[in-house]
């Protein structure tokens, strides 16, 4: 089976010109140094799983991206964190929502599908988790730096709620997440944020909802969404596009397509996902102005695009 992967660093409006060449570069250059090592890792026998999660870490750390460091801040200043991971063969998932003290949210909900007999733990409890399996946690702190900082008073002065790409914002980038097929033909999907800037307290998006914002099953295609999560959740996007192949009988790239320029828009939806199915065919579409992506096919060179 051909081994495939796809990043996403998050969808919005993302203006050519509020961009400087150099933060595309930066932004470009990582995605493109995450999509060659995941390669990599396919090429030498890792599982999705393993893949998907490794791409999200190194995501998280970056603080380009909104998660892990350098995620967008709720309204009362502090980050909360989504996550979620799933894998298409027994269709086991983790997901963690709320949280504040992971310094990788993606790793703890990687945890909670392990170690737990639940699929979603929030808040206190999901941090709770991390304490009792010594999963490394962090001061809620780590994960504020100045820009998200400066983004949040806008957001208030204009008395906004929005996504990472939806204001004004000139230097921040988005949720992070990754979808890969390795060579055994399993599918896995990753996906972690901080959410929407100026968020309410406890509010939880599309990330960590299995079905919506995230999913994998090795029968259709393993998803990772990005975009304004409430209608994300309101349609179960990720699962709408796995629906459509497995009902209708659809291929990967119809599917993800239709669902995100034909159903999301009908629900107000802006946002894209990337996807990829058991023999390693990609689709990453969005409706927004752009998408930090980054992708890559066994005996195909690795690309990175932002529009
Ligand atoms: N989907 C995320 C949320 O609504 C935000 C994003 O993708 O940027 O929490």
């Amino acid at each position: 089976m051909p081994f495939a992967v796809a990043i996403h660093g998050g969808a919005g409006l993302i203006r050519r010109s509020s961009l400087t060449p150099e933060r595309q570069e930066r932004c470009l250059v990582s995605l493109r140094r995450i999509t060659i090592s995941a390669a990599e890792a396919l090429e030498q026998g890792a599982s999705a799983l393993d893949v998907a999660i490794g791409a999200v870490v190194a995501l998280e750390d970056d603080p380009l991206f909104n998660a892990g460091h350098g995620a967008v801040l709720a309204s009362h200043g502090e980050a909360e964190l989504d996550a979620a991971v799933m894998e298409g063969t027994h269709r086991a998932a983790g997901a963690v929502a709320a949280a504040r003290t992971p310094r990788n949210p993606v790793q703890l909900a990687h945890a909670v599908m392990v170690h737990t007999p639940h699929v979603l733990l929030a808040a206190e409890g999901a941090d709770a988790l991390a304490e009792e399996l010594r999963i490394p946690q962090v001061d809620p702190s780590y994960f504020v730096v100045e820009a998200r900082r400066e983004q949040l008073q806008r957001a208030r002065a204009s008395g906004r709620f929005h996504l990472d790409h939806g204001g004004a914002d000139k230097d921040v980038y988005g949720t992070v997440g990754a979808v890969a097929c390795d060579a055994t033909g399993a599918v896995a999907a990753a996906t972690s944020t901080g959410g929407m800037v100026n968020k309410r307290p406890g509010r939880v998006g599309d990330t960590p909802v299995i079905g919506a914002g995230t999913f994998a099953w090795n029968d259709t295609c393993a998803v990772s969404g990005t975009g304004h999560g409430e209608p994300f959740l309101r349609l179960g996007v990720a699962s709408r596009v796995s629906a459509r192949m497995e009902l209708a009988g659809e291929s990967l790239a119809t599917a993800a397509e239709h669902v995100i320029h034909r159903e999301l828009p009908g629900v107000e939806g802006q946002g894209g996902l990337v996807a990829v199915d058991a023999q390693g065919n990609l689709a990453l579409p969005f409706n927004t102005a752009g998408m930090f992506r980054g992708w890559a096919r066994q005996g195909q060179p690795p690309d990175v695009a932002i529009w």
